[in-house]
């Protein structure tokens, strides 16, 4: 089955589209949504030379603009033109909130539909990570995610997940985050969203983030993630892209039973089944897989989920990644005791797993994982 076609076999209320609503208008064509010979294709139909694609791609792609005024290599009446028809604003920053001293920024933006949409730049001694959205919202309903609460809205269109990291790269480049004039490193597909639950335009986004200008922005594909919940056939079409991307599986827990309650859609596609997928995705790309796992006090911090962890992980090319859970807004859950959490790693240590443990960077701006939610801005 393909990810992108309506399901019958999912669970009640999960939705996997690949355009959103029916009858939904679509986002306006931008130039990050084209290839490059599509925009010249797009130029010469305006009646424009080719190479004015290339010209129109080199501004919003290497000088990170948007506004016809910055564009002195072009004459006055084609950037206007040219502009208007290929650069329309996607999205409208409508809040910004920082910490870490601003090294930590979260974006809340709308769509031109009003949609919500939240991204969060993390720049580090020596790296930035983009964190982006892929939807607005989200149809995968794990209960302890602020945005599977409220539910899916729309799929994202390329333009408007590339001009997330577009903006960060901007921002930066201009000197806006402390630091110094830096360049966007890293982009992880952990906003809001189920990255392949939207297959077609978040492959078209990774690629136009990968490619070098003027096609792209030129970031390596090794230091971008995609992070998901487990839908195997869209990861088995990942591995044959030829894209060497890191994907994260969302784990969760390791026993089918304590999976449903976390993950719903592990009531389609089983803990074994995700795996089986993940390590093909290893076999095919040479990549390590990052397995997430959010640690939910006395939910699946057990030792003995540990172990299992542990046993069906030891051999294969993966690493946990644990998240001390975030709290959300009304859940009855919270992050594992500081003595759980040292068990659980130590136990996937003695089985010779990899382990890291997640900083909570965002936390007090609600831009950490699994908090991005319209309702929370
Ligand atoms: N749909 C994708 C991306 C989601 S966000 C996915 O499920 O992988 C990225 C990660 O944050 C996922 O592993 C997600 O399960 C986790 N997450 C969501 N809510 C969280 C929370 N409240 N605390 C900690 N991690 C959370």
């Amino acid at each position: 089955m393909s990810p992108s076609q309506p399901s019958s076999a999912l669970p009640l209320g999960l939705t996997v589209r690949e355009d959103g609503r029916p009858g939904r208008p679509k986002p306006p064509r931008h130039l990050a949504d084209l290839s490059l010979a599509e925009r010249r294709e797009a130029v010469t139909g305006l009646g424009e030379r080719p190479f004015r694609a290339d010209q129109l791609s080199r501004q919003y792609f290497s000088r990170l603009t948007d506004d016809p005024a910055d564009m002195t290599d072009l004459p006055q009446a084609t950037r206007e033109q040219l502009a208007g028809a290929l650069l329309p604003r996607l999205l409208t920053a409508e809040k910004e909130l920082a910490c870490d001293d601003g090294t930590t920024r979260k974006t809340l933006w709308r769509t031109f539909d009003h949609a919500a949409v939240e991204s969060v730049l993390m720049r580090y001694p020596g790296r930035v990570t983009m964190c982006v959205s892929s939807q607005a919202g989200c149809g995968m309903a794990c209960p302890f995610c602020a945005t599977g609460q409220a539910g899916l809205t729309r799929n994202l269109s390329t333009g408007e997940i590339v001009e997330q990291v577009v903006a960060g790269a901007r921002a930066l480049a201009r000197d806006e985050i402390p630091g110094g004039p830096g360049r966007v490193s890293n982009v992880v597909f952990m906003g809001m969203g189920e990255p392949l639950a939207n297959y077609r335009n978040v492959i078209q986004a990774v690629r136009r983030l990968t490619e070098p200008a003027p096609s792209g922005l030129g970031i390596s594909a090794r230091g971008v993630t995609v992070s998901t919940v487990g839908l195997v056939p869209a990861i088995g079409r990942l591995a044959d892209e030829g894209l060497p991307v890191t994907l994260a599986v969302s784990l969760h827990s390791p026993d089918d039973e304590g999976r449903d309650e976390l993950v719903p859609v592990n009531r389609r596609w089983k803990v074994a089944e995700v795996l089986d997928a993940a390590w093909g995705y290893a076999e095919t790309t040479g990549r390590r897989v990052s397995i997430e796992y959010a640690l939910i006090r006395d939910v699946n911090d057990q030792a003995w989920r540990a172990d299992l962890l542990g046993d069906l992980l030891s051999g294969h090319l993966a690493h946990v990644n644990l998240i001390p859970l975030n709290p959300t807004p009304g859940s009855r859950w919270t992050a594992s005791r500081p003595e759980d959490q040292d068990e659980f790693v130590a136990r996937l240590e003695a089985h010779g797993v990899p382990v890291t443990v997640r900083d909570t960077r965002g936390r007090e701006i609600d831009g950490a994982c699994g908090q991005l939610a319209a309702s929370a801005s």
